[in-house]
């Protein structure tokens, strides 16, 4: 399993999570400034009392000391000059400093808008830029110090990218500002924490959710339209994780979120060979998806199955073989707990603000249809594995249950498939393979092909049962 700091399964609830994709101003933004903005040139944000500072001269950024502290009034918020022209590259990124003091310092080749909020549990700190390439050695954010413990850095969303820092503890946003390049030295984003206390964390995390809610309480929940009348079948597929989130790592250094995708896209031209289904994904790229923005995406397509599909590790590289997952809120077993937790993950890993749902569905409605859509995935599921058997390895108990929060949709019934582990040699080499890939997808879709018949079959007799009833 990736490390990946404990949070309550359950408090990552669907209430705020972001349609479709992460947020550009999310909560709790600090900082929206760059190196040449002016005071004199830029239209501030009313409401932030704003006193644009110079900002530090270049002489001195890899030292955190050398900078002064930032004003009282802080923090700002300016527009930077327009940008345009060559996407930026990030070159190479180091933090420096200590536990009361930490920076964190990114190498860019040209000059970028960035905007700054923190999060808790866990304690992050998530800076927002628009669209950078990352070319950073495979390792970078692996390893912090200071009041960084790691890194991650990647797309949020279409135009979109963002890095988050994990803290060790509360901090607060000192400054976050981009050098121009200067003498000889790239251009550099710089993020600059000092240690806090949990008291003053939690007040600018409220402040700032606050502030969010207030500007965001005009985005409703999209209200699926009528199902479309065409008589197709839709299959959502949902390749696993996505742009800052990588998904599991093999040794080799192949990423799930590679691998899932190569293999939904496969699995979409085997199953659009049948004219009766419209396949869609939740994601066609590599970008990442909030776990509610998949599950609302396949209501609101009206799917009739939903299929995420994953490449997990796990602790033990003897662990292997395809398995699949439905929903129950109590795990099968440990292992199958344990998944569901780290698959549950991807928002916090992205620096996505999911606090505690307030408004629990539980109207009786749902619960209802919920059961049923359970007892269609546990069908699916079984089918699945009668499919696979024959022409893949699979765990050797192949079909588990426990929460993953993408398999929440009361309306859809909804599958999650480990395809392998990274974790084991044997199994990274069948997910990389070409042939096992188009294997796989075959018999996945002749377990889809299956579920469907049976499916329709059984709505039509219980129609022909309940049509009969009450005739003499
Ligand atoms: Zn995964």
């Amino acid at each position: 399993m990736r490390e990946r700091q404990g949070v309550s399964a359950d408090r990552q609830n669907w209430r705020r999570a972001t349609q479709g994709a992460g947020r550009w101003l999310g909560a709790g933004f600090f900082v929206l400034f760059s190196a040449w903005a002016s005071a004199a040139q830029s239209p501030i944000d009313n409401s932030v009392t704003s006193a644009i500072s110079p900002v530090a001269s270049t002489e001195g950024a890899e030292t955190p000391a050398a900078i002064a502290p930032a004003p009282d009034n802080a923090p700002l918020v300016a527009t930077p000059p327009a940008v345009s022209g060559e996407p930026v590259i990030a070159r190479e990124a180091r933090v420096v400093g200590d536990g009361s003091r930490t920076r964190f310092v990114m190498d860019l080749t040209g000059p970028s808008a960035v905007s700054v909020f923190t999060l808790d549990e866990p304690y992050r700190v998530v800076v927002d830029l628009p669209e950078v390439h990352f070319d950073l050695a495979a390792d970078a954010g692996k390893a912090g110090k200071g009041l960084v413990s790691a890194f991650r850095y990647g797309l949020i969303s279409a135009g979109k990218s963002r890095i988050v820092l994990d803290a060790t503890g509360p901090v607060s946003v000192d400054k976050a500002f981009v050098l121009p390049a200067d003498k000889g030295q790239p251009a550099r984003l710089v993020v600059d924490l000092v240690k806090s206390t949990r008291t003053a964390f939690l007040d600018t995390l409220r402040i700032s959710r606050d502030r969010e809610r207030a500007t965001a309480s005009h985005e409703r929940e999209a209200v699926p339209g009528p199902a479309p009348n065409d008589g197709k079948l839709r299959i959502v597929l949902d390749p696993g994780h996505g742009g800052i989130d990588s998904g599991a790592i093999a040794k080799s250094g192949m990423l799930e979120k590679t691998i899932v995708l190569a293999f939904a896209q496969t699995l979409k031209e085997k199953l659009e060979a049948n004219s009766r289904y419209e396949v869609l994904m939740t994601r066609s790229d590599d970008t990442f998806v909030t776990l509610r923005g998949r599950v609302q995406f396949a209501r609101s397509k009206h799917a009739d199955l939903f299929i995420s599909i994953h490449a997990d590790s796990f602790s033990g590289s003897d662990i292997r073989g395809a398995t699949v997952y439905t929903l129950s809120e109590r795990a099968s077993d440990q292992m199958a707990a344990s998944i569901a937790e780290s698959e549950n993950k991807s928002d916090i890993l992205a620096g996505v603000d999911v606090p505690e749902d307030t408004n629990e569905v539980s109207d009786i409605l749902i619960d209802l249809a919920r059961r049923e859509t359970k007892n269609f995935a546990v069908v699916f599921a079984r089918n699945m594995i009668k499919e696979l058997k024959p022409a893949v390895r699979l765990f050797k108990r192949a079909h588990q249950q426990a929460g993953f929060m993408v398999l929440k949709a009361p309306d859809v019934p909804s599958a999650l498939v480990e395809l392998g582990y990274l974790s084991n040699p044997d199994d990274e080499k069948l997910l990389t393979s070409p042939e096992w890939r188009d294997k796989t997808a075959v018999a996945i879709t002749r377990a889809i092909d299956a579920y469907f018949r049976n499916r329709v079959a059984n709505m039509a007799a219980s129609e022909a049962l309940t049509s009969g009833v009450g005739e003499p």
